[in-house]
């Protein structure tokens, strides 16, 4: 995709200090009418968080508030989460896909409450620690919770820096670099936060320009060329297809066992359209992951 270059525009430079400061007073002015109404933000529980940060790998916000109130509701401390079965945790992840998730923020739970006397860290360093938590997670929880001065980098602030802070792309290093060049040092978390709704609102893979409010201090924007974005670091490339996808089998299965213990042959009328070696293939998989458990020929979602 080429730039969408206004001709009309006035030239700016948004790299270097100065383009730093005009993009970040730019971004602040326009906070206020970007920000998307999710109610984990600015929630006083670091917990509450940390599981909407866990949510939201790999899925958007819009499907996450749902189970996200449901699961909080239910646990709404690591402790009570941490005493909960696996299979509760599971049942609660309804509607979420990626179950791995779950599995990953219940260790978690119990990390927080046999380690760090059921209290989330503020420390990057210590949230990195916690089973599920990459650095992207780390710097989130550690921004929107503490108001740790952390660069948050994901896919949407990935595009944003490849294309109005530095139209070109950006290699990982270079990206981590920017990300926190760019923070300003007091209210990092509300910069954060305009970032990552300028990139789902905006500076999407098909990027909406001419109704962006930092169209003026977008370097793609003013100079044109090449989209940057698609290649450069932190964003995520195109998922292949949930049709049909190992992802959208496992999810069945888990979705049936919510319910209850099924057998083999019950779980088959779920996966009707797939070879017999690739349906044992699947359930082979959530076994392996802990995700469900066998006893001889019944399957369910596993008790601990
Ligand atoms: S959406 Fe905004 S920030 Fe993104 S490329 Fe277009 S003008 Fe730049």
């Amino acid at each position: 995709m080429s730039s969408p270059r206004r001709d009309d525009a006035p030239t700016v430079t948004t790299s270097g200090p100065s383009g730093h400061v005009a993009f970040r007073r730019a971004l602040r002015r326009a906070a206020p009418t970007i920000a998307r109404p999710l109610p984990w933000i600015a929630h006083e529980s670091p917990w509450a968080v940390l599981v909407s940060e866990v949510m939201l790998q790999q899925t958007q916000s819009s499907r996450v508030i749902e189970p996200w109130t449901r699961f909080m509701a239910r646990f709404p401390t690591p402790s009570s989460c941490a005493q909960a079965s696996l299979k509760d945790v599971l049942t609660e992840w309804r509607g979420l896909g990626y179950p791995r998730r779950a599995k990953s923020l219940h260790e978690a739970a119990r990390v927080l409450r046999d380690e760090f006397h059921d209290v989330v860290p503020r420390d990057p360093a210590q949230l990195r620690s916690l089973p599920g938590v990459g650095p992207y997670t780390a710097n989130a929880v550690a921004s929107f919770a503490y108001g740790v001065p952390a660069a948050v980098l994901d896919t949407n602030v990935g595009r944003v820096l490849a294309r109005a802070i530095a139209n070109r792309r950006l290699l990982p290093r270079e990206a981590r670099t920017l990300a926190s060049e760019l923070l300003p040092r007091t209210n990092s978390a509300p910069f954060n936060q305009a970032m990552l709704d300028l990139g789902a609102q905006f500076c999407r893979s098909a990027p909406r320009c001419d109704r962006c409010p930092v169209q003026a201090h977008c370097a793609w924007r003013q100079r044109g060329g090449e989209d940057p974005a698609p290649l450069s670091a932190s964003v995520s490339r195109r998922q292949s297809p949930f049709e049909g996808s190992n992802r959208q089998l496992r999810g069945r299965v888990m979705n049936a066992l919510r319910d209850g213990p099924h057998s083999r042959s019950q779980l088959g009328k779920y996966l009707v359209d797939v070879t017999a070696p690739r349906r044992a293939e699947v359930l082979a998989g959530l076994v392996r992951d802990g995700l469900i458990s066998r006893h001889a020929q019944t399957f369910s979602l596993p008790a601990d």
